[in-house]
């Protein structure tokens, strides 16, 4: 057992391996340019460069995103199979919840309230794991998922029905799905007005998509406070290795109207506490760090949620809720 513990802490130490194809640099080789994906425009202004990358805000419409990108980011996630198994396995054998069940439920009984069932389509549903819990919430769910690595495993491990492709491309019929979720999704699809032409068409007239992305306005903020700190570059805050655009409320309604969407509820959804032990405890995916190890990020996350709940209802500009969810629904339906 000791044995085992001192292996495991040696390994994660030494080069910590999360099962996806991320890189701490990306030269120039590995990176694309690309013009602003919702107005097209190709003059902006970087704020922000990490990893070889750069996150700039366009100066015609005011989008965040990362250009130039990480080439291919949308293969991030076809990494090797027994490392995504490995990395999650006690989750799969239910002896530890994921460190994000709390906020998987969290925003299932958001949906709930709004639709109590129906059929629900996960898009980029990794390895199952929201959709295991939406399944114990009633829905009736099926998942699109273009890693063949996580694909296989949500098949194998809960016995879901995925389709192993790209939205765009995975033949799904028509008007069928009462509800659409992207959950952590949106924010890594480098085109977007397609996929929400795409989800456009698989939803029925009454049905409601559920988005839910960092908060670029707060992405912003932090990174602000980081360089006046000092300790902006060790924060990690844009993740721009994968996530190509940093939606704001503004910019994320610009961009869902002109796919002929609107609003229906804006939720500020529970903060991610992302797990920092992986080097003592071996995996990453596994609980929640415990609050003694990881106080101040903690306390500070939540003490931004509160804010940003209340920034929800007085400002239109929301700094502080670290993400935001919405509801959206077909334009034309009252
Ligand atoms: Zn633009």
């Amino acid at each position: 057992m000791l044995k085992n513990m001192n292996e495991n802490k040696v390994s994660v130490k030494q080069d910590y391996i999360k099962g996806g194809t991320q890189k701490d640099f990306y030269n120039e080789s590995e990176r694309e340019s690309w013009d602003c994906p919702y107005c097209k425009s190709d003059s902006s202004i970087i704020l922000d460069t990490d990893r070889g990358l750069s996150v700039v805000r366009c100066n015609k419409c005011e989008l965040i995103y990362t250009n130039p990108r990480a080439k291919d980011s949308e293969h991030n996630y076809f990494g090797d199979v027994d490392v995504f198994e490995n990395e999650a396995r006690l989750i799969f054998k239910n002896q530890k919840p994921h460190h994000r069940d709390r906020n998987y439920i969290y925003e299932l009984k958001k949906i709930k309230k709004i639709k109590p069932s129906g059929k629900m389509l996960d898009v980029g549903s990794n390895m199952g794991f929201f959709m295991r819990k939406a399944r114990e919430f009633g829905y009736d769910v099926e998942g699109v998922e273009p890693s063949p690595s996580l694909a296989k495993l949500s098949r194998e491990k809960w016995g879901l029905i995925i389709h192993n492709a790209f939205l765009e491309s995975a033949n799904l019929e028509e008007k069928s799905f009462d509800i659409i979720t992207l959950i952590d999704v949106f924010e890594h699809v480098t085109n977007p007005k397609e996929m929400l032409d795409a989800c456009n068409k698989l939803l029925k007239d009454d049905g409601i998509i559920v988005i839910k992305v960092p908060n670029g306005d707060y992405n912003h903020f932090k990174m602000k406070l980081g360089k006046i700190t000092g300790m902006g570059y060790s924060m990690d805050i844009w993740d721009c290795y994968e996530h190509v655009v940093h939606y704001t409320p503004k910019t994320f309604n610009n961009m869902i109207s002109s796919c002929n969407y609107k609003i229906q509820k804006f939720i500020i959804p529970l903060p991610i506490h992302t797990p920092i032990w992986a080097d003592l405890v071996g995996h990453y995916y596994l609980h929640t760090s415990p609050f003694i190890l990881d106080w101040k990020r903690i306390t500070l996350r939540n003490i931004f949620y509160y804010i940003g709940k209340m920034e929800r209802v007085f400002c239109k500009k929301i700094r502080f809720g670290p993400d935001l969810m919405f509801v959206i629904k077909k334009k034309h339906i009252v």
